[in-house]
């Protein structure tokens, strides 16, 4: 079965097929065809999903808010903003996910390397000066 908007369905089914799944959501977030999401699984995957993105939002919420104010009270600099491509640091510092990253990393994307960062947070000069050779 699958839900959405179509233009990712193709991207979806190589994601479902690569991690041999009987499911798969993915969201696309301002990528280069635009925003969307697609979702593939059958009638009993599909009919668990709006539970499991419920509990998938409140982890997200949690952890930015954890980080968040961690960065508001630790003072300048003492979180590290990473530049995120094809879901790595653009510096390399490690090969994880975002969401294994220590607690003093956080990650914005390419497109956002011009942002302002709220107190607390420093940016990645290798992240940084690789964005500029891009
Ligand atoms: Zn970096």
């Amino acid at each position: 079965m699958a839900v959405g908007l179509g233009k990712y369905d193709d991207l979806c089914t190589k994601v479902r097929d690569l991690a041999k799944a009987r499911g798969a959501i993915i969201i696309v977030i301002q990528g280069e065809h635009g925003s969307g999401f697609s979702v593939q699984g059958d009638l009993e995957l599909t009919a668990r999903l709006p539970a499991l993105m419920r509990e998938m939002a409140n982890q997200v919420e949690a952890d930015a808010f954890t980080k968040a104010a961690r960065a508001v009270s630790a003072g300048p600099g003492l979180v590290t903003m990473h530049l995120l491509s094809a879901g790595l640091p653009l510096c390399g510092f490690t090969t994880q996910m975002p969401r294994e990253w220590p607690e003093d990393h956080m990650w914005l994307g390419l497109n956002e390397k011009d942002r302002p960062l709220p107190p607390g947070c420093a940016w990645c000069e290798k992240c940084q000066a690789a964005a500029r050779v891009q």
